[in-house]
């Protein structure tokens, strides 16, 4: 294995697949970042030529479906041709220039592929946004990144239009539907018109190609700038290794479009493997829609939120066989433990777990053929040097609880963001020592695996211990008559702070008496994890505040409880 080298000159990788030894792959990978990259020319168009000579399976790059029966399945040739129009679209049709910036605002549909391909090609930076986003999210995305165009479909044009007069950035606007409304330009008129000729720009591997705005969990979104070569071609070992991906392989991401995660597993990720993305336009979650589909077509890599995995296993799965699911995947949250056996029981299949941020590609994961240990996030990836620091910037040993971070000197890794929009101070303010802090914290233990603890902001001091929500719970999701909670902490005129859980009871405990029941789970908690860490207050709610990426917002819970003290 030594004498190999991990990625062949056009970053394919051709490592061998069955490995047991990731510290082996670490010690390889030593990606070397070529002056210019961009990965529509370098990726996408090295695997349409694979594709010409035979030495791709025939399995298509993107596979759509919609909820109405459409259907689409492009090869790598037809991604590269009908991303190439595009492209011509934004740069003549539209006039875009190399560096301009592009808000995408689309749901699940073909295009949101050919626009990210096509801003590639044409040097354009791309913006994604979530179609949930509101007309102020949308005007204040608008004037935070001065985009110089927005595409966007004909439910949010008019939405676009109440606010875009006091943006004066934006010259172009451009509307993907078959309807027309006066100001946008049809992005389907300028499609059937555009040639197909278009020359990839040769941009250089830092130039920027993306901003994203951050899920918003602990505050505003921040705008997270990437370079061609970060996600391009950092993502490498997470397709390779974490979601074990080759061009046989079908992956379905659920995540929504607008989000860092969409552009990780729906596009870098699957297409530097040359894997064929799956897709669904699924306006909004439904767990028995998701089980069907995976049941009714090839699917064999499957990934989504801790979220949704909590959903899932409240159906009946013992009634769909997943006849294609080779390999399971969870990223954005901690997983659950419990949530992970309950897949297994039923599945047969384990749940591998990342973490990352919109900042960075996989930082941690269980990678294929390493050691699961439930509750963990697994080992660090070979892209980054990940520690566990204190708040002096130094190291902490095994077994100590700390700020996750990712060495950045003497050497800023590539794949990590290039900085904050406009925002040199909040930048700054992420660096400690020779490390960039993430904002969370962790604990490694003896054998190297990462066990998170908490947003560095959600941590409960009770009594001078440290609490993390995560560890609280998980041990509640072990009573059946929680479905969902999260624990935060609340105002204590002894302690200081205790734990509070707010918590989503599954339907068959809706009508038991509240006070046994708190005492109940209360018991419950003391039992399976330490005393000390059991919700003094339990509060049953009907459901609990998330992010547009459904992330559990704490801090919006604990902000109240505060209030009210
Ligand atoms: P904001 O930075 O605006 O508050 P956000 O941090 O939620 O939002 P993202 O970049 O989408 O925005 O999410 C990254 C964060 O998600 C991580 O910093 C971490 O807190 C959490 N996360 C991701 N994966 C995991 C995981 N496996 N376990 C625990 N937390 C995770
Ligand atoms: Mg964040």
């Amino acid at each position: 294995l030594a004498s190999r080298r991990l990625f062949s000159k056009d970053y394919r990788v051709f490592a061998p697949q069955n490995f047991s030894d990731y510290e082996a792959i670490k010690q390889l990978y030593r990606p070397e970042v070529p002056e210019y990259f961009n990965f529509a020319s370098d990726v996408v168009d090295k695997w349409s030529e694979k594709e010409k000579e035979g030495k791709r399976p025939l399995n298509p790059a993107l596979w759509w479906i919609s909820n109405k029966g459409d259907e689409v399945r492009w090869s790598f040739e037809e991604l590269g041709m009908l991303s190439k129009k595009v492209a011509s679209l934004l740069s003549e049709a539209c006039g875009l220039q190399r560096g301009d910036r592009v808000l995408l605002i689309l749901p699940r549909i073909p295009e949101w592929w050919l626009l990210n391909v096509a801003c590639m090609r044409a040097g354009l930076v791309l913006i994604p946004g979530t179609v949930q986003l509101t007309a102020k999210d949308i005007l204040h995305r608008l004037q935070a990144s001065k985009a110089r165009c927005i595409v966007t479909n004909e439910v949010l044009a008019p939405v676009v239009d109440s606010g875009v007069s006091q943006c004066h950035s934006v010259k172009v606007k451009l509307m993907v539907s078959e309807s027309k409304r006066e100001g946008w330009l049809s992005y389907k008129d300028l499609f059937r018109a555009a040639p197909a000729d278009h020359r990839c720009l040769k941009t250089k591997s830092e130039e920027p190609v993306s901003i994203f705005f951050t899920s918003g969990t602990t505050g505003s979104p921040k705008m997270v700038e990437h370079s061609h070569c970060s996600y391009g071609i950092g993502h490498i070992i997470s397709g390779r290794y974490w979601m074990d991906l080759t061009p046989s392989n079908i992956l379905w991401n659920t995540s929504d479009t607008g989000w860092a995660k969409s552009a990780w597993s729906n596009i870098f990720v699957p297409w530097i493997q040359g894997s064929c993305v799956f897709a669904h336009n699924m306006p909004r979650f439904e767990a028995a829609a998701i089980l069907d589909i995976l049941s009714r077509y090839p699917i064999t890599t499957f990934c989504s939120a801790p979220t949704a995995y909590r959903m899932l296993v409240q159906q009946d799965l013992s009634s769909y066989k997943f006849k294609s699911l080779k390999h399971c995947l969870s990223v954005g949250e901690p997983m659950n433990p419990e949530v992970m056996e309950q897949w297994k029981t039923h599945t047969g299949l384990d749940i591998y777990e990342g973490y990352g941020q919109t900042e960075t590609v996989l930082a941690c994961g269980t990678f294929k053929g390493m050691k699961i240990k439930p509750g963990s996030m697994g080992k660090a990836t070979a892209a980054y040097d990940v520690q566990i620091i204190d708040d002096n910037g130094n190291i902490l040993p095994p077994g100590t609880d700390g700020e996750i971070a990712i060495r950045v000197k003497p050497t800023r890794p590539f794949s990590l963001f290039t900085h904050y929009t406009d925002d040199p101070e909040k930048t700054a303010s992420t660096v400690r020592g020779d490390f960039y802090v993430t904002g969370d914290r962790a604990i490694q233990d003896e054998d190297g695996y990462f066990w998170f603890v908490s947003r560095a902001d959600d941590v409960i001091l009770s009594s001078g211990y440290r609490i993390g929500p995560f560890e609280v719970e998980s041990a509640l999701i072990e009573h059946p008559a929680v479905i969902e909670s999260a624990v935060v902490s609340s105002p204590d005129p002894i302690r200081g702070e205790v734990v509070k859980a707010f918590i989503v009871l599954s339907e068959s405990y809706k009508s038991h008496d509240p006070g046994e029941l708190t005492r109940e789970l209360q018991e419950h908690v003391k039992k399976v994890t330490a005393p000390y860490k059991y919700p003094r207050k339990v509060e049953f709610v009907e459901q609990l505040p998330k992010t547009i990426t459904s992330k559990i917002r704490r801090n919006e819970l604990r902000k109240k409880e505060w209030e009210k003290a």
